[in-house]
């Protein structure tokens, strides 16, 4: 696949790097993590000692100073080797983000040379059982107790919260003025007294787990929540742009990945006289995906631009074009490249068909495609608000 001319040279020796190291490790890797119910521990260090795990975070913080472009490139090119790392998309991207924007000096001085060296991970939650789609509706609420916060409620479906140092948890503090909640993040440490997690069975062959959180009465110092009570909102959305790009990096490169086997595939089999590639009815959906993760890769880059040039309102509309335009390649090309396998296709030996289930995750989460086409008719086009 050719290196997109609209990148730098930075960022093309960057994805060339970075796509040497992912061939060292693939997608055999990963599939030996998942069913040693490992963590694809040797793969993170790696990534962090070449500096790619905090290459957006600051550089006197130990990170590379750059931006979600330089992060989105790395997570792209590890999962088009077939080893993606998801814990990028909640630590570096979201919580590190957050943390460096609006967290206090001493956040910043606990949590960001840990983020950046890849000592440390943070995982994320937002999601509640009963508000879903809808964050409006979270309940999960902090009170005050003299100088401490007392947090209560529930997640669902939160990633990573057993390997994760702590957890960036989206809560809701009392408008002393209009009574009315507002959202706020409190950083929760995994073992904090009255934070419990239960693994949700999911069909998922991805080594980063899924929990659900019971938050009971959790005690945590002042200093635990992250940035201005008054601000919630605007902070929690600077966490949730970068969100969404890494979210289209991640599909980018699992599509790519599917797309390169189905490839390869297509022009070594011949069932007939040529190659099967040679059929316009396997070779034009290939081509197909092709355009369509070319095309989602622009948005992604533009995403990145505007949210890396400090344009949140615009890097907001983009994000969730880039989130769905590559959920959509990427659930395309996977079913397609199965398709092109033939029964092969749903071998364990050739690895695609559990990636039905996982091309799927990114038209869900982080937002639905619903979601994003209702922000679309509503935001951009003006249209009424349906719900
Ligand atoms: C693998 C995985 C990992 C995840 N990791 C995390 C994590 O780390 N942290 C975290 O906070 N969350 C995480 N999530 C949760 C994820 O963000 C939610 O699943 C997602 O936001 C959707 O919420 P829901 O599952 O409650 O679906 P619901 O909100 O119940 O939606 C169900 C369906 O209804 C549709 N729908 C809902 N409202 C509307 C509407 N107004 N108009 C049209 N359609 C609508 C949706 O599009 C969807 O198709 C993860 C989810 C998965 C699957």
């Amino acid at each position: 696949m050719n290196a997109p001319v609209l990148e730098t040279e930075e960022h093309q020796a960057l994805r060339a790097a970075v796509a040497a190291l992912g061939k060292r490790y693939g997608r055999d890797y990963m599939t030996r993590v998942v069913r040693d119910e490992g963590h694809p521990d040797e793969l993170w260090a790696d990534a962090a000692k070449l500096g790619y795990l905090g290459v957006n975070l600051p550089e006197e913080y130990g990170g590379g100073g750059g931006g979600i472009a330089e992060l989105s490139i790395i997570l792209e090119e590890l999962g088009a080797a077939g080893s993606p790392l998801l814990m990028m998309v909640v630590s570096p991207a979201i919580c590190g983000t957050v943390i460096a924007r609006f967290g206090t000096e001493a956040q910043q001085q606990t949590w960001l040379p840990g983020l950046a060296d890849g000592s440390r991970t943070m995982a994320f939650g937002i999601t509640e059982p009963d508000a879903g789609s809808n964050s409006h509706r979270i309940t999960t609420t902090a009170r005050r107790d003299g100088d401490d916060w007392i947090l209560t409620g529930r997640k669902v479906f939160i990633s990573g919260v057993d390997i994760a140092d702590a957890t960036l948890i989206v809560g809701r503090t009392e408008d002393a003025r209009t009574g009315k909640l507002k959202p706020c993040l409190f950083i929760v440490p995994r073992d904090a007294p009255g934070f419990a997690r239960h693994r949700i069975d999911m069909e998922l062959q991805a080594p980063e787990k899924q929990f659900e959180l019971v938050l009971d009465e959790v005690r945590l110092p002042a200093d635990a929540l992250v940035g201005d009570e008054d601000a919630g909102l605007l902070q929690l959305f600077a966490g949730l742009n970068p969100e969404r790009i890494m979210t289209a990096a991640f599909s980018l490169g699992m599509a790519r990945f599917a797309l390169a086997q189905a490839v390869a595939y297509a022009k070594e089999r011949s069932v007939w006289k040529s190659p099967i590639g040679a059929h316009q009815a396997i070779a034009h959906p290939l081509a197909q995906s092709h355009i369509e993760i070319e095309l989602a890769r622009l948005m992604m880059q533009k995403a990145a631009r505007l949210y890396d040039d400090g344009d949140d309102l615009g890097a907001g509309e983009a994000a969730n074009m880039a989130k769905f335009a590559a959920a959509d390649a990427c659930v395309k090309a996977v079913d397609q490249a199965v398709h092109t396998l033939g029964g092969n296709g749903l071998t364990k030996e050739f690895g695609l068909a559990s990636l039905i289930v996982a091309s799927r995750v990114a038209r869900i989460a982080p937002v639905s495609r619903e979601m994003i086409l209702n922000f679309v008719s509503h935001q951009s086009l003006g249209l009424p608000k349906s719900y």
